[in-house]
């Protein structure tokens, strides 16, 4: 050990004993005036309705995009603090005017949604947060739990930073100002592609009823974007409440991957989102990693069983949603370059980096780099027998650095998020959704003669999916 190191060992040591030593004994008085101020013993429940906006994460239309917001055109929310438990039910509806970005855009009329959350001792950790992140939530949890203080500085605004350790490991900030409001609480959770994932929330207009101090502007970040920002319009403290516990869903049993041969040297991996292997002289290259690290392992697997001893050299990332990417880093683990579109390039890069310390993945315990390599408006992998086409998507508003893959000799064309098939009965949407409407354009403005699209969200009753179909629900005339 050097000197230096040794001197800067010092320095820590004496730095942790002047913040640990009283700070412990300072955190809790500060839960103390906090919790006074706010009236944290003297709320018992809250109800309220708000409007505003909720987001949908990971679903940006572009990389540098916050996340699409939806409508709520109902709210309400009830919180039995002493439970304690919670229960949102909404309605929302379309909020941007074109639709850009995923999470089921366009939405057609309402959408209902609700979420009911009664803390067990099995309740994950992730979801308890919907409580704990409450300021009167927060200071509930921090008189029961060993807390440490420190002084941080937002926006010109000085607090007392209360903090805690969560269930799942990671540290649970209350930020207290001077008033004894808790007026922000930040920790992280797991994510299974953006990592260990930023969860703020921020609160401010405070009201003050009954010796209770309820914050009327309510905003939550996740992975550093708004997921909700929500205006309280009528709060009533106090009243009972009554959240029933949600009946238990049991888990749907694992999807089994199965393949077909859709063509020479090509296969369908279905089980899960849809995946294609192309068998070419020396390597596999994938289209797609499926929706998560199981099943992206899973398709590994399989594409190993049907193409043996060969290495996978390419995986083709179609855009980077969420839903799409998860399954990047078991490639990542394995050091399988990874081809997007170029405005994808370097998001994937940094976030595929991103640590996942609070739920290890293989990647993370491999300690790999991403590859990434950015795709222009056309590539060609061939081996001079096998053909596969990656196309950029124009105009298309569901994520503007999409690919399709095309297949010539078996005018088969793969495609995510354009065109999402219902049930074989369903009726077209009017007017038609512009991102079906795209791929239909895109289609004709590169020439491509299509027999058959294989949708990444692959059809439930496996039929396959025509250009006939899609003309048809583009509203283009099919006759
Ligand atoms: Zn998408």
């Amino acid at each position: 050990m050097t000197r230096s190191t040794s001197a800067g060992l010092v320095v820590a040591l004496i730095l942790a004993f002047t913040s640990s030593g009283p700070s412990a004994q300072d955190a809790a008085s500060v839960v103390a005036t906090a919790s006074n101020a706010m009236g944290v013993d003297a709320l018992r429940t809250a109800q309220f309705s708000a409007t505003g906006h909720d987001f949908a994460l990971g679903q940006a239309p572009n990389p540098s995009s916050p996340w699409p917001k939806f409508l709520n055109k109902t709210y309400t929310r009830v919180i039995n603090f002493e439970a304690p438990a919670s229960r949102v039910d909404r309605v929302r509806v379309q909020a941007e005017h074109p639709p850009r970005g995923g999470g089921q855009q366009p939405v057609i009329g309402e959408q209902k949604q609700s979420q009911t959350i009664v803390v067990k001792a099995d309740t994950p950790w992730a979801q308890q947060l919907e409580i704990w992140m409450l300021p009167h939530g927060f200071l509930r949890a921090a008189a029961t739990r060993a807390t440490t203080l420190e002084t941080k500085t937002v926006a010109g605004k000085r607090y007392r930073v209360v903090s805690f350790i969560g269930d799942n490991k990671a540290k649970v900030n209350g930020y207290v100002s001077d008033q004894g409001l808790v007026e922000r609480v930040e920790t992280w959770i797991d994510n299974p592609f953006l990592g260990d994932m930023h969860v703020e929330a921020v609160y401010d207009q405070f009201k003050s009823d009954g010796g209770v101090q309820f914050p009327l502007h309510i905003v939550q970040r996740q992975g550093d974007h708004p997921t909700f920002d929500l205006t309280v319009t009528d709060l009533r403290l106090n009243v009972p409440v009554t959240i029933d516990a949600p009946a238990p869903t049991p888990a749907p049993p694992a999807p089994q991957t199965a393949s077909e041969r859709i063509g020479d040297g090509m296969y369908l991996i279905t089980g899960g989102y849809a995946v294609l292997a192309a068998d070419f002289k020396d390597h596999i290259v994938l289209l797609e990693s499926g929706q998560n690290e199981a099943r992206a392992l899973a398709v590994i697997a399989e594409a190993r069983k049907i193409i043996p001893n060969k290495p996978i050299k390419y995986v083709v990332n179609t855009h980077s949603h969420i839903d799409h990417s998860s399954g990047l880093r078991a490639f990542v683990a394995e050091g399988i370059t990874i081809l997007t579109h170029q405005l994808n390039t370097s998001y994937l890069e940094r976030v595929l980096s991103a640590p996942h310390t609070l739920n290890p993945d293989k990647a993370q315990a491999a300690g790999k780099k991403p590859i990434v390599e950015g795709v222009g408006d056309k590539r060609v992998l061939t081996d001079g027998t096998r053909i596969l086409e990656l196309h950029h998507m124009k105009n298309f508003n569901h994520h503007d650095g999409t690919l399709i893959a095309y297949l010539p000799k078996e005018k088969i064309l793969f495609q995510a998020d354009a065109y999402n098939p219902q049930a074989a009965t369903a009726a077209p949407p009017t007017p038609p959704s512009p991102y079906t409407v795209s791929l239909f354009d895109n289609i004709q403005r590169l020439k491509l003669d299509v027999a058959r699209i294989i949708p990444v969200h692959y059809p439930a009753d496996n039929r396959t999916i025509t250009l006939g179909e899609l003309t048809r629900w583009a509203g283009k005339s099919s006759s």
